[in-house]
């Protein structure tokens, strides 16, 4: 037997008996007449102890260990003379007999602590000893009780897990997909799914009702901050529902996750339509863990020879409460923020509404008290607050609003990560203009369903732009962390969907004939959605990167800096795929 015990349990109740334990060398301290070792595995750290008089060969062993030695060490198991109350076993030590050294180990190249002393880079070329460090270790424990919280609270309900393939047909969802060439089929590619979309879609007409998989989705996206190439779904798929049904089954399981890993219980989680997300917070998923909603001045400002507001089609701001005593350092400094490039806007226009009720403002020449007074009326403005306000086109300048918004959350500490504010975004549109292309794009996916209410607007191209879906997202904290949609499940309505989306006949039957042909034979109505599991880990640990809840992330240029991937593949491989490699 390696080990009677692990380096996590021993308690003062196991006194006396004699164990054996196997981990690795954590440190250890000479202190000439005895010799400590802290010996660690996944279950938590145990102090051995080794005595100088009792047994001198031992203890000179037991010096001679360098850390992440891998050792097995039996002996008694003794009260602590000086305890630890830092950790559970505290109280105890192993008063060793027997040291086995099973590997020797080179030096980490970085301190497994808590606090490493490993920079990112380092620590992900050595992602397995990395891992070894407690809160690495802790957020894979969390995803894996997270995992199973999800099947089984699905399986109750009678979700069916099924595996979908791997090696697929493209699903679009919007991004570029990774390919796999096909050696038996020169020429010709897989691609990897970007998530089984069309497979689920076929399991409910194949009659499965509910079906659920944790699986794992590719998306060769440009990087941004935080997205991996690869990541995985709680995907999900119902029969015979409506969205009501979708809703409530979901809100129930995050509220499920929230209860058991939280200890967190909500009531109905708040839903809002897509419109009122976009007025309101200038975005589609807004953090409600603050307020501070947008206010339309537009009406109010105009008129007073201020040209930038009188030429704008939309002067919108929000309230800073008390923080009228803002400074000109602060002021500015937010100017700079919202006319950074990634926010760009042109400036910000702030008003003082001072304790005693007089007014400052950066347009003190355009606008008297009275006017200043009208504004801070319309947006709620009360003595002893800040306000902040944008002009230009309505979308543009909302979406920078909104990270103005964002920004002085995080300035004023309202956007605890401890806090957690759910929301369903409701009545998405069902299609996106793009002015590149000139084209319209569904939002969500093709598949997804206009609502009915909206249907006949697909007659009339020039009200496109107005159809709502019946789609939603599910917001936390400001992050969508998952969406979905029902699904056409008509066939004709699907080919007028198609051709909204510039499908000809052929293309449509080339792409998704297999999915079209499906519904010829009784497609019951459904629907389903996509939790995204890392980042849903992520908010519950009130962390920012996905990456630390996922064993072996790539990096922010998508590679695998451990296992140096993706790397070029031999001449034979390429000549057996029938690919020809002329990189510039
Ligand atoms: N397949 C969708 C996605 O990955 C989710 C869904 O519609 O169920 O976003």
């Amino acid at each position: 037997m390696y080990r009677t015990n692990t380096c996590g349990e021993l308690r003062l109740a196991n006194v006396g008996q004699t164990v054996t334990l196997a981990g690795w060398v954590q440190r250890s301290r000479d202190l000439g007449g005895m010799t400590f070792i802290d010996l660690r595995d996944r279950y938590g750290i145990t102090q051995l102890a080794f005595n100088m008089e009792t047994n001198a060969p031992l203890c000179e062993q037991a010096r001679k260990l360098g850390r992440e030695y891998v050792v097995q060490v039996t002996g008694k198991v003794i009260e602590r003379s000086s305890k630890n109350s830092k950790i559970p076993t505290g109280e105890i030590e192993i008063e060793a007999t027997d040291l086995q050294v099973l590997n020797a180990a080179k030096t980490p190249p970085f301190t497994i602590e808590d606090q490493s002393d490993g920079g990112d880079d380092l620590r992900m070329k050595y992602r397995y000893l990395d891992i070894r460090r407690n809160p690495v270790r802790r957020n894979l424990e969390m995803r894996h009780k997270m995992a199973m919280l999800v099947r089984n609270y699905l399986s109750d309900r009678n979700f069916l897990e099924i595996e979908t393939p791997m090696l697929i047909k493209s699903t679009p969802e919007g991004a570029r997909d990774f390919v796999v060439p096909s050696r038996m089929n020169p020429g010709e590619f897989y691609a990897l799914p970007q998530s089984p979309q069309q497979y689920k879609q076929l399991l409910m007409v194949a009659g499965m009702d509910r079906y659920f998989q944790i699986v794992r989705c590719f998306r060769d996206e440009d990087l941004r901050a935080d997205r991996q190439p690869e990541f995985t779904q709680i995907d999900c798929e119902m029969s015979f529902v409506h969205q009501e049904d979708v809703l409530n089954m979901f809100e129930g399981l995050s509220k499920h996750l929230f209860k058991e890993m939280k200890g967190i219980e909500f009531d109905k989680f708040p839903r809002m339509t897509w419109h009122d997300a976009m007025c309101l917070y200038g975005c589609d998923k807004p953090d409600l863990r603050f307020g501070m909603t947008f206010k339309e001045v537009t009406d109010v400002v105009k008129g007073h020879g201020f040209s930038l507001f009188d030429g704008s089609e939309l002067v919108v701001g929000i309230v800073a409460e008390g923080c009228a005593e803002y400074t000109r350092k602060q002021l500015d400094a937010l100017t700079d923020f919202v006319k950074r490039p990634q926010v760009g806007a042109g400036g910000m226009v702030y008003i003082k509404y001072n304790a005693d009720g007089s007014f400052k403002s950066s347009v003190d020449k355009f606008y008297d008290a009275e006017a200043l007074k009208a504004i801070a009326d319309k947006m709620g403005a009360k003595p002893g607050d800040l306000m902040l306000l944008l002009c230009g086109p309505a979308m543009k300048t909302r979406a920078q609003l909104c990270a103005l918004r964002l920004e002085m959350g995080n300035q004023l500490g309202l956007r605890d990560p401890q806090k957690f504010a759910p929301l369903w975004v409701i009545d998405f549109p069902l299609l996106e203009w793009d002015d590149e292309t000139q084209r319209y794009y569904a939002m969500h996916h093709p598949f997804t369903a206009p609502k009915p209410e909206d249907e006949p607007l697909l007659d009339d191209p020039s009200r496109w732009g107005d159809i709502r879906a019946n789609a939603y997202d599910i917001v936390m904290n400001g992050t969508e962390v998952g969406g979905g949609s029902i699904r056409i499940h008509d066939r004709t309505l699907q080919n007028k969907m198609f051709h909204t989306l510039g499908f000809t006949d052929e293309k449509a039957a080339a792409q998704f004939g297999f999915l079209m042909d499906a519904f010829t034979y009784g497609a019951p109505p459904h629907a389903g959605l996509a939790f995204g599991f890392d980042r849903l880990c992520s908010i519950f640990a009130g962390a920012d990167s996905i990456r630390d809840f996922i064993a072996f992330p790539k990096n922010n240029a998508g590679r695998d800096v451990m296992s140096q991937s993706p790397a070029p593949i031999s001449q034979e491989q390429l000549d057996e795929l029938c690919i020809k490699v002329d990189v510039k």
